[in-house]
């Protein structure tokens, strides 16, 4: 019996400075051949490292309401300010290639992906105290008292729909954030529900033998 290949799509969202970045960059270096993470359009400015292409594809306003016209995004959303994204066809390629497909992404883009594919599995990440969240917001040293501002009172709303999610991982020690994040998804590939056609075909192939006494007899 051999599971499908079709890799398992999980949104990651959780609150600005949970540490979910940290935590898509160790699984990815830890198990390449695994998983893809999805690269985002944003309408946001980059900050100081961030290539285009590689966080995300970084786009004029333009830009990205073209893509919207073309049908081009999976899903998308205004996040304090500016748009944000998901190019369909990497998706859609990488799963079709057995790969698990990370999106980290916020809770808005995240319910409209469960709502298109049911089989999603919903990540939330936070950080273990409210406090150590703010804490991690002005460490980064890379956003204004404004933005800091409006991201935590977007994480106020952000923590109302949490409910929605199946799993929580609170990020305290990094390591241990990646093997759980690791184990919840690997997992997935166990489900019942994720295996339909291999059981199908064995369920087949078993009915098969069925009424074939003589033929049993030959092979004992
Ligand atoms: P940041 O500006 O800190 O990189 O991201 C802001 C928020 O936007 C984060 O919660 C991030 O997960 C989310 N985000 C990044 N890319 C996407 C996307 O493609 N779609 C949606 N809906 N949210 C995104």
């Amino acid at each position: 019996m051999t599971r499908k290949s079709r890799g398992i799509l999980t949104v990651v969202s959780g609150f600005s400075g949970a540490g979910k970045g940290s935590i898509m960059k160790e699984l990815l270096s830890s198990y390449a051949e695994r998983y893809a993470l999805s690269v985002s359009a944003t309408t946001r400015k980059p900050r100081p490292g961030e290539t285009d292409g590689v966080e995300y594809f970084f786009k004029t306003r333009e830009e990205f309401e073209q893509m919207i016209a073309e049908d081009e995004l999976i899903e998308y959303t205004e996040y304090v300010g500016n748009y944000y994204g998901t190019p369909k066809s990497y998706v859609e390629k990488q799963l079709n290639d057995g790969k698990d497909v990370i999106l980290e992404i916020e809770i808005h883009g995240a319910l409209q992906i469960k709502e298109k594919f049911s089989d999603t599995l919903l990540l939330f990440v936070t950080a273990p105290t409210a406090e150590e969240l703010k804490h991690r917001l002005i460490g980064r040293g890379t956003e204004s008292v404004e933005v800091i501002e409006s991201r935590l009172e977007r994480a106020v709303e952000e923590s109302e729909g949490i409910e929605a999610y199946d799993y929580l991982v609170i990020n305290d020690v990094l390591c241990e954030s990646v093997d759980e994040v690791h184990h919840i998804i690997q997992n997935e590939h166990y489900k019942v529900s994720r295996n339909l056609e291999a059981i199908y075909e064995m369920r087949s192939q078993l009915k098969g033998f069925a009424h074939q006494t003589d033929v049993l007899k030959g092979e004992l």
